[in-house]
C-alpha cells in the first residue's frame, strides 16, 4: 500500500494481508496516510526467508532454461513506470519466460515471479501468458491463491484475455507446478478484493480491533497489537481459550479476562458456539490467572482425577527413564532438519547427565537419529521399564517423521510407541491440573516446581535464530561456537527442566495417595507386534536385504541397476509405511477434547441427534445438526469416534449445519 500522485495503490500483498487480518488493513492505511509512524521491524528470519525464496525463484528459472524457454531476467535497476513498459513489451515480443514481471492497472500494481507463455491465442498473438509463482510453502495458502488471482486479472487486462489457469512451484518437486483453475477462485477473489477496496475507503479505523491471526507472528504491528490487547485486558490472554469462545462471549458482553473470571456459573444462556461446559474450564482458567494478578502468587490446583488420564498417565519411575529435547527448523532443506537432539539419564547418584547430538545435514541427522534409538533399544534390554519422557507431542511425530524419512528404524519406533514408551508431560498437565499462566508451556510452568534457568531466555533465543539462519542458507561454518554453546545450555535445561516436571508431577500424584485418592497407572505393553505382521514384516526385511546387498545409501554411488534395486527394496513397505500416518492422526484427534475437536478440521464435534432420515431398520441415515465449525468432512468420509466406527457421511451441509 502506498500513495503514488495522490492515488492510493494497492498491491497482491495487500489483498492477502487483508484477508489475513482486516486489522492490518487500517494500520497500513494510517501509516500511508502519515497518521501513525510505521514500526521499525527487523527479523533476521525473514530475511532469510526472502533470500531463499530468491534462490528457489533462480532456480526454477534455470530448470525453465534447461527446458530452452528464452528467459528475461529481472531488471532491477529501472524505475517502476519502465519496468511495467518491460513487462508489457516483453508480452508483446512472446518471451517464453518473464522474471519478476511488474503489472499495473489503475491502483492496482504487483510483482509475478513469472510469467509462463502458453499456446493460447489472446490479443498478444497465437499466445497469451499464465502466471506462476514460486513458493517456499509446502501448502498453498488463501493468500498466494488470491495473489495469483490479482496477477492474472493485470495480466488480462494487457493480453486481452483472462488465463485460464495460475500455478504454483514449491521446493523439493522437481519443479512440478501444482496448477488451479483460475476460474474456481474468481468469485472470492473479487469479494475480498471489493471488501479490502471498501475498507480502504471508508477507512475502518473505528471498527477494526487486532485480533490475534497467525499473521501476527511475523507482522511488524504486533507490539501496537499486543499492548492494544493487554490495556484492554482481551479474552486472547486466556489460556487455552477458543476463537468460537470469544466470540460468543462477547455477544454475551463479556470482552476482558477480568470479565469472564467473574462470570456466572453454571451458564445462565445456552452457548451458541462450543459445549458449555468448554466455557465453565475457560472461567476457571480466567479465574485462576486473575487471582495470580492480583496476589502476585502463581496457583495451581487440581482437576478431578478421570481413568486414563493425567496424572493417570504417568508410568512408575525408572533408573532406565530418559528426558529427551529436539531442537529443529523446519525450513531447512526440504522437509526441516532436527539439528539437535538432547537428553538426560540419571547417574547413580540421581543426578542428571546430559548428552546431546548435533547435525547440520541429512546426512549427520540419519546418524543421530539410529544412534538415539539404538541407544534407546540398547537401555530397555537393562531397564525394561524405562520412558522417554518429553514436553508435547513434537519429539514423537519428529521420530516418527525421520523413521519414514530415512526408512530406517521403523520396527524400533513401531515396538516403543506400541508399548507406550512415550510419555507427553504437556498431556498429563492439561489433563491434571489448572495453573494461573497465560501459557501451558515448559518455561511457564516452572515457577511451579522452582525450576531456574541459568541461560538467558532472550540470549537463547537470538542464538537460535542465528543458527537457524545460517542452516537455511547452509553457512552454518560461519556460526561461532558461543553460539552453539548457548543453544546446547538451552536445549540442556529443556531436558532437566522436563525431569525436574516429572518429579513434581509424581509428588503431587503421591500426595493424593496420601490423602487416599486411587491413581492407577498405564498399563505395561510389551510392545511385541501381532504374529502376522512379524511374519510378514521378516519376509519383507530379508528380501530387502537381498536386494540392498552391496547398494550404497548414496545415490551419486549407485549404478542404474543398483538404484532399481534400492528403489524396489524401499517400495516393499511402502504401503504399510504410508498406513501408519492416518492411523497415527486418529489416534491424535482420539486426544482431543470436544472443545479442541471444534477448531480441527479433519474432525467433527458437538453434534446432536435431529432425526432419522431414511435408510434402513438395520441401516438408518440419521441427520445430526454440528455447531459452527470448519471442517474438512465430506459426503462419504467414514466417521470413527475413540470407541469405534460411527458410520458414512452421506451428506452434509455447512450452511444448515448438518449431518446426515
Ligand atoms: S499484529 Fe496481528 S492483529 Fe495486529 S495488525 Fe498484525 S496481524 Fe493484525
Amino acid at each position: 500500500m502506498r500513495i503514488s500522485d495522490g492515488q492510493l495503490q494497492l498491491s497482491a500483498t495487500d489483498v492477502a494481508k487483508h484477508l489475513a487480518c482486516r486489522h492490518v488493513t487500517t494500520l497500513d492505511m494510517l501509516a500511508v496516510l502519515k497518521k501513525i509512524e510505521r514500526p521499525y521491524w527487523h527479523d533476521p528470519g525473514v530475511a532469510v526467508l526472502e533470500e531463499r525464496g530468491l534462490r528457489h525463484e533462480a532456480a526454477y528459472l534455470q530448470h525453465l532454461k534447461d527446458l530452452r524457454y528464452d528467459v528475461l531476467a529481472d531488471d532491477d535497476g529501472c524505475h517502476n513506470g519502465l519496468r511495467i513498459d518491460r513487462t508489457v513489451n516483453a508480452m508483446r515480443s512472446g518471451a517464453g519466460a518473464i522474471a519478476q514481471a511488474d503489472l499495473q492497472n489503475g491502483r492496482w500494481r504487483g510483482r509475478a515471479d513469472v510469467l509462463l507463455r502458453v499456446d493460447r491465442p489472446s490479443d498478444l498473438g497465437n499466445w497469451s501468458y499464465e502466471v506462476v509463482d514460486t513458493k517456499l510453502a509446502r501448502e498453498t495458502r488463501g493468500g498466494t491463491i488470491l495473489q495469483l488471482c490479482l496477477y492474472s486479472e493485470l495480466v488480462a487486462q494487457i493480453q486481452g484475455l483472462m488465463p485460464d489457469r495460475m500455478h504454483v512451484v514449491s521446493p523439493g518437486q522437481g519443479f512440478q507446478p501444482e496448477t488451479f483453475r483460475l476460474h474456481d477462485f474468481l468469485a472470492y477473489y473479487r469479494f475480498v478484493k471489493s471488501r479490502l477496496e471498501k475498507a480502504v475507503a471508508e477507512n475502518e479505523i473505528l471498527t477494526t480491533y487486532p485480533d490475534p491471526v497467525e499473521l501476527c507472528d511475523i507482522c511488524q504491528w504486533w507490539p501496537r497489537c499486543n499492548d492494544r490487547r493487554r490495556a484492554d485486558d482481551h479474552l486472547s490472554f486466556v489460556a487455552g481459550i477458543l476463537k468460537l469462545q470469544i466470540g460468543q462471549l462477547s455477544n454475551w458482553g463479556i470482552t476482558t479476562l477480568a470479565g469472564l473470571a467473574t462470570m456466572r456459573l453454571p451458564l445462565s444462556n445456552r452457548p451458541e458456539r462450543g459445549a458449555p461446559d468448554g466455557y465453565a474450564k475457560v472461567r476457571e482458567q480466567a479465574r485462576l490467572q486473575l487471582e495470580y494478578r492480583t496476589t502476585g502468587t502463581p496457583v495451581y490446583e487440581l482437576l478431578p482425577p478421570e481413568p486414563e488420564r493425567g496424572l493417570a498417565k504417568l508410568p512408575a519411575p525408572s533408573s532406565g527413564d530418559v528426558f529427551l529435547d529436539f531442537e529443529a527448523d523446519p525450513f531447512v532443506e526440504e522437509g526441516g532438519l532436527e539439528y539437535l537432539l538432547g537428553y538426560v539419564t540419571l547417574l547413580d547418584t540421581g543426578e542428571p547427565e546430559y548428552t546431546s547430538m548435533w547435525a547440520f545435514d541429512r546426512g549427520s541427522g540419519r546418524r543421530i537419529f539410529e544412534s538415539f534409538i539404538d541407544f534407546v533399544m540398547e537401555r530397555r534390554s537393562n531397564y525394561p521399564d524405562l520412558h522417554i519422557y518429553h514436553f508435547s507431542q513434537y519429539e514423537t511425530t519428529a521420530l516418527k517423521r525421520l523413521m519414514g524419512r530415512y526408512a530406517t528404524r521403523e520396527d524400533e519406533i513401531d515396538r516403543l510407541l506400541r508399548a507406550g514408551v512415550f510419555v507427553d508431560l504437556h498431556g498429563v498437565v492439561k489433563q491434571s491440573l489448572r495453573a494461573s499462566v497465560e501459557r501451558y508451556s515448559l518455561k511457564d510452568l516452572e515457577v511451579f516446581f522452582g525450576f531456574e534457568r541459568k541461560t538467558d531466555l532472550r540470549d537463547a533465543k537470538q542464538s537460535l535464530r542465528n543458527l537457524e539462519c545460517a542452516l537455511e542458507l547452509n553457512q552454518v561454518g560461519a556460526v561461532g561456537q558461543e553460539v552453539l554453546n548457548t543453544v546446547e545450555s538451552y536445549n540442556r535445561e529443556d531436558c532437566v527442566s522436563t525431569l525436574r516436571l516429572r518429579n513434581w508431577l509424581e509428588g503431587i500424584r503421591r500426595n493424593l495417595i496420601l490423602a487416599g485418592k486411587e491413581i492407577s497407572r498405564p498399563t505395561v505393553q510389551t510392545g511385541d507386534p501381532a504374529e502376522a505382521v512379524d511374519e510378514r514384516r521378516k519376509r519383507a526385511l530379508a528380501l530387502m536385504e537381498r536386494l540392498l546387498r552391496g547398494v550404497s545409501e548414496d545415490p551419486l554411488q549407485r549404478t542404474r541397476d543398483e538404484h532399481a534395486r534400492w528403489l524396489l527394496a524401499h517400495m516393499l513397505e511402502w504401503h504399510r509405511r504410508e498406513e501408519k500416518a492416518p492411523w497415527w492422526e486418529y489416534f491424535r484427534l482420539c486426544g482431543l477434547t470436544d472443545e479442541e475437536l471444534l477448531e480441527e478440521r479433519s474432525g467433527i464435534s458437538g453434534l446432536e441427534f435431529i432425526k432419522r432420515v431414511g435408510g434402513t431398520e438395520l441401516c438408518p441415515i440419521d441427520r445430526y445438526q454440528f455447531p459452527p465449525q470448519d471442517t474438512q468432512i465430506r459426503e462419504g468420509d467414514s466417521l470413527e469416534t475413540s470407541t469405534g466406527s460411527f458410520g458414512t457421511v452421506e451428506a452434509i451441509d455447512n450452511a444448515t449445519r448438518t449431518l446426515d
